[in-house]
């Protein structure tokens, strides 16, 4: 028996003091039964034998066979959390009650290792975090816990640790070979999100000098031969799935509108089939948000004809609880209808679907290398991603899959795959925490599929006017302090400016309300003007990152009041997230060693900070009434809902680009020129702009970065 194991069960029997001991109990043991229905059970000897002869296995298995929410409480069953007696295993500290006492009053304790498993996307973590905390009957946080950006659900007690494939990447910054960990799996490989595809040429490095390292690759059944080659002709173990026919109905004509689309099909399939819940995949919040509204209205008018309806909604930013209501079983004789974005593809199982609904596109990252623009867009999705989509509807019976394309569409129009996030992306974080974990060479980086060579250009340029790489590239001090904030480097930047200008504070809730970005000011249908009107009785001179440190202010004034948020039209939800992002960047700034520092009168100096950040994104006023950006001569104009929409100040700078009708700046303050010179001394020239002005021509160095990217590229 495996000492570990025994700890663990004799906690159990420990906690049957517990007040709530016999319903824990009965959970426990009907999710035991559940948990060896699951297809993943069956396989589970050969599995482990399997990771015992390999170090690295490409584990492949339809989605819901149990590969995330099973594998890491096999290994931890099997003992892969006890460190290794041959290894030095003890460490210091620690106050657990099975330490050890030494006659000298230190505590020593058996050091535990993590598993460690990988999501591309922060619900899932959480979610199959409390799921398999659930499973364990432990509370979620200790032996089993999560960390995703700005929250870290875990503890010293943690053994199982799901996380974002960005958080694991930034743990590297604190621990180069990932010590702590024994296996570590990276889940949903096939997503090939930037952070997964880093992660790959990582871990295939420290396994070289880590043999007792397990690493385990899975992904749902797409490109496992790919990750096979890639890791050295790894072993690939497939986990046979069930799956039952899905018949597949294509629209004989294109759909206009495809929310009203899905719409008008669900209600169909309530109406004439027989039951069975219904997943339908739409791009985002707003469109969610939207069928959510339609169908309720339309099944009000309804009434009592029909049965009844449970609409359930989820995507990235709903909260917790809300997130798992979608696996509350729908009520006898009624159906529910999931109305998600493609994090429902593979990301998240939910049981009872028996009829998919899907429009054909996602939300999507592009970016323009030859601007450095990056935008979301809706986008039709992949072949790949259409049948992912469709084998939902088959996994506990056969099902129905209503594509509102037509065959010829899907045929001809849709790709085979998706092209990998790090061929669309902009690099800029991805290579300042590559240059801090001391890695120089990021042309000849083990990619799986490499970036453009202009994106990595393109990111060697922008640190390098940001200041955080010097003209020989080589990593500045401000650019290891950069590389401590989980942030765009350009609002990192943001952060240590602020260290100049004295106000860490302001920065600190401006760059926070940032990150929760167009979700404070709530606008309902209903009340469009008095919403406008509380918005704007935010304003103040400077401009929008100046209106949202005001909201935020003017919140903690009332001790972070939800009524206030009600009556003002502010969405409570978001600025909650502000502050809790607002905590973990505090804590950040005792590592980059900065004091925090108020000065909320001085807006001069909190729009110098952000224009030490964001000085790429300059535009000045044109003769022909729209701003052109100094970059790119592109014609932009001040969104409506901003501030300073009714002014026109000579020179703005933006936090981002909008495309809707038209292209619009969005979170626009108003700067003086002069600004530019003293924040950003390596991009603009030497005197002030005026009208013909270009910027500063990039240094001889920049040309050589060109050169040797070519060279390599060749
Ligand atoms: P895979 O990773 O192979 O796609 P999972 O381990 O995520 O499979 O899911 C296995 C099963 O666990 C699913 O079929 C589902 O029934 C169940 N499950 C997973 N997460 C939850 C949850 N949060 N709540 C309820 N059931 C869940
Ligand atoms: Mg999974």
């Amino acid at each position: 028996t495996i000492p570990g194991v025994n700890e663990f069960l004799q906690q159990k029997e420990k906690s049957k003091l517990h007040e709530h001991e016999d319903e824990n109990k009965r959970k426990y043991r009907t999710l035991l039964e559940s948990r060896k229905t699951l297809p993943i059970y069956k396989f589970r000897e050969d599995l482990m034998s399997a990771i015992r002869d390999h170090q690295v296995l490409i584990i492949e298995g339809e989605t819901g066979s149990g590969k995330t929410t099973q594998l890491t409480q096999y290994l931890f069953e099997e003992g892969y959390c006890e460190a290794d007696t041959e290894d030095e295993d003890e460490v210091e500290d620690g106050d657990d009650d099975d330490n050890i006492k030494l006659p000298d009053g230190k505590k020593k304790t058996k050091k535990k290792m993590m598993i460690g498993c990988t999501q591309p996307r922060r619900v899932a973590a959480m979610s199959v975090a409390a799921r398999v905390a659930e499973e364990m009957n432990v509370k979620l946080g200790r032996e089993v816990g999560y960390s995703i950006r700005f929250e870290d659900c875990s503890s010293e007690r943690t053994i199982i640790k799901y996380m974002t494939d960005g958080m694991l990447l930034r743990e590297f910054l604190g621990e180069p070979d990932l010590a702590s960990y024994s296996v570590l799996i990276v889940d949903e490989a096939h997503e090939r999100t930037l952070h997964t595809d880093i992660l790959f040429g990582l871990v295939k490095d420290i396994a070289r000098f880590r043999p007792k390292l397990k690493l385990l690759i899975s992904s749902a059944t797409l490109d496992a031969e790919k990750f096979s080659q890639f890791f050295d002709d790894a072993p690939i173990f497939r986990i046979p799935g069930r799956r039952f026919p899905v018949d597949i109905y294509y629209t004989k004509a294109p759909e206009a509108d495809y929310v009203d689309a899905a719409v008008v099909t669900v209600l169909q399939i309530h109406v004439t089939q027989p039951l069975g819940d219904i997943l339908v995949f739409l791009t985002g919040q707003e469109e969610i948000e939207l069928a959510n509204e339609m169908l309720l209205e339309r099944t009000r008018k309804l009434g009592t004809k029909i049965k009844e309806l449970i609409i359930l909604p989820i995507y990235s930013t709903l909260p917790s609880d809300m997130q798992i209501r979608i696996f509350e079983p729908a009520p006898p004789g009624g159906r529910k209808v999931i109305l998600a974005t493609n994090i429902a593809e593979t990301s998240l199982t939910i049981d009872g679907i028996h009829f998919v609904i899907d429009p054909g596109f996602c939300k999507q990252k592009t970016y323009n290398a030859r601007n450095g623009m990056e935008a979301l867009t809706i986008t039709p999705i992949s072949k790949a991603s259409a049948n992912q989509r469709a084998g939902r509807a088959g996994r506990v019976a056969p099902g129905k899959c209503f594509r509102l394309y037509t065959s010829w569409a899907y045929q001809h129009e849709l790709d085979d795959n998706s092209i990998p996030e790090i061929q669309r992306t902009n690099l800029g974080n991805v290579v300042l925490l590559l240059k801090s974990l001391g890695i120089n060479d990021l042309v000849n980086f083990d990619y799986m599929d490499p970036p453009p060579m202009e994106t990595l250009r393109l990111a060697f340029e922008q640190l390098y006017a940001l200041g955080a790489l010097n003209h020989k590239v080589e990593l500045t001090k401000l650019g290891r302090r950069m590389a401590e904030f989980p942030l765009d480097p350009m609002l990192s930047k943001t952060i240590l400016a602020s260290e100049t200008y004295k106000c860490s504070a302001e920065i600190l809730t401006i760059v926070s309300m940032l990150s929760v970005n167009n979700s404070i000011f709530f606008r309902p249908k209903d009340k469009t003007l008095l919403a406008d009107t509380a918005r704007q009785a935010f304003f103040v001179p400077g401009g929008d990152h100046i209106t949202l440190l005001n909201v935020y202010n003017q919140w903690k004034d009332t001790n972070f009041s939800t009524q206030w948020c009600y009556e003002n039209f502010i969405q409570f939800r978001s600025m909650n997230r502000a502050r809790q992002v607002r905590d973990q960047l505090e804590t950040l700034m005792e590592r980059v060693e900065i004091e925090i520092l108020s000065n909320p009168a001085d807006t001069i100096g909190i729009r110098k900070s952000i224009c030490a950040g964001f000085f790429y994104h300059t535009a000045k006023f044109s003769k022909n009434g729209m701003y052109k950006t100094i970059r790119h001569q592109q014609s932009v104009l001040i969104h409506p809902n901003s501030a300073l929409f009714d002014q026109i100040p000579r020179y703005v700078i933006y936090f981002e680009l909008v495309l809707t009708t038209k292209e619009y700046m969005r979170q626009v303050i108003e700067i003086e020129n002069e600004w530019l010179r003293e924040t950003a001394p390596h991009f603009y020239k030497t005197k002030k702009l005026d009208d013909d002005d270009k910027v500063k021509k990039m240094p001889k160095v920049l040309g050589k970065i060109k050169a040797e990217l070519e060279r390599n590229y060749s």
